[in-house]
């Protein structure tokens, strides 16, 4: 029986990330890694690494876990 997936994407500001690393860590694909560069506030901010490095079944599901947890609201989740 085929299962439906819903497929979604994250848009990050990161210049009002300030590198906390909570949606790091609640993401259950692994979706999001820390920068290697500063943002204008001085801390690295976070990335959506689906944009860079698609893997097959690591897709988002815009579960939205990663923006409920961010306590600065720095992340917005696209659906569809
Ligand atoms: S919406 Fe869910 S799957 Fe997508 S990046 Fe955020 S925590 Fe990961
Ligand atoms: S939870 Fe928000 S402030 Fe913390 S690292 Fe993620 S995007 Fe940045």
């Amino acid at each position: 029986m085929a299962t439906k997936s819903k497929r979604g994407s994250i848009r990050i500001d990161r210049e009002l990330c300030k590198g906390c690393y909570l949606c790091e860590s609640v993401c259950p694909l692994g979706l999001i890694s820390v920068s290697d560069t500063l943002n204008q506030k001085g801390y690295y901010p976070v990335h959506y690494s689906e944009e860079d490095i698609p893997i097959e079944g690591h897709q988002c599901k815009a579960c939205a876990l990663c923006a409920i947890v961010c306590p600065d609201i720095v992340i917005e989740v696209y659906r569809g």
